[in-house]
């Protein structure tokens, strides 16, 4: 379980703070979202996750564990980071995705290790692009690389920067379902700036000003007549209702 409380966080001392006193729960295996204007702080909560900068005050716990306390290492362990881009150098795509556990552990690779790697490869459809250049794919054959790595990687909590932006809708549809089914019992946390993903998730938290104002089902906040998803989904609605 995921549980942020009073997450409070500045750039500088001089500086506004960014995060307002953020709280945000996730029970195991649920896919949450985080929606919002841009600068009101979903970056810098990512970041904040990941270790890169000292919140002012608050916790971010884990399975009881407040992540902030933790050694390097083992918030390493715990967490594996989709980034919106990344650069996979000289590797193929085959060694792309096994780079997700060997590059953090420093493991050597076995036949184990190999039997994963195919079943995820075979899950996300990528095993025709096993030998190829992973730097030479499209944005979203990237994108599915990225994923397949952060679940070979197997970390309990799975955070992703707009893992879908550069896929259609279909395709988008597609990695949802997939990403659910191989992630399990796996916590995940996307950031997401098309409505259309609420869809797919468990949990929907919206991001204002540096604070969650509203947390709840895609149908849970569709009911709250007064609140900004309501606005917000009837604003966009009509791209996705056709
Ligand atoms: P979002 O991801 O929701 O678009 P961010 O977390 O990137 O929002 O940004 C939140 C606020 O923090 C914005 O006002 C932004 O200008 C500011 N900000 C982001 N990164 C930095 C930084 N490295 N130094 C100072 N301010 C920053």
């Amino acid at each position: 379980m995921l549980k942020i409380e009073d997450l409070r966080f500045s750039y500088s001392r001089r500086s506004a703070p960014v995060l307002n006193g953020v709280d945000l729960e996730l029970r195991d295996g649920e896919i949450g979202i985080l929606l919002g204007k841009n600068g009101s702080g979903k970056t810098t909560l990512f970041k904040n996750i990941l270790g890169i900068g000292t919140p002012s005050g608050g916790t971010i716990r884990f399975d009881g564990e407040d992540l902030l306390k933790l050694p390097k290492r083992d918030r390493a362990r715990r967490i594996a980071y989709v980034p919106q881009h990344i650069h996979f150098g000289a590797l193929t795509v085959y060694d792309s995705i096994l780079m997700g556990r060997v590059s953090y552990f420093g493991l050597r690779a076995g036949k184990e290790d190999y039997d994963v790697v195919d079943r995820i490869m075979a899950e996300m459809k990528l095993e025709s692009f096993a030998d190829r250049n992973a730097e030479n794919l499209s944005g979203g054959e990237k994108q599915k690389i990225a994923i397949a790595r952060a679940l070979y990687k197997d970390a309990p909590f799975i955070i992703l920067d707009e893992p879908t932006a550069a896929l259609d809708p279909i395709a988008e549809a597609e990695i949802y379902s997939k990403f659910d089914e191989i992630a399990g019992n796996k916590t995940a946390i996307y950031i997401s700036h098309r409505l259309s993903s609420c869809k797919f998730c468990d949990e929907i938290a919206v991001f204002h000003e540096g604070a969650v104002i509203q947390q709840g089902s895609h149908a849970e906040l569709l009911a709250d007549r007064g609140g900004k998803y309501y606005a917000l989904w009837n604003a966009q609605a009509q791209y996705y209702t056709e």
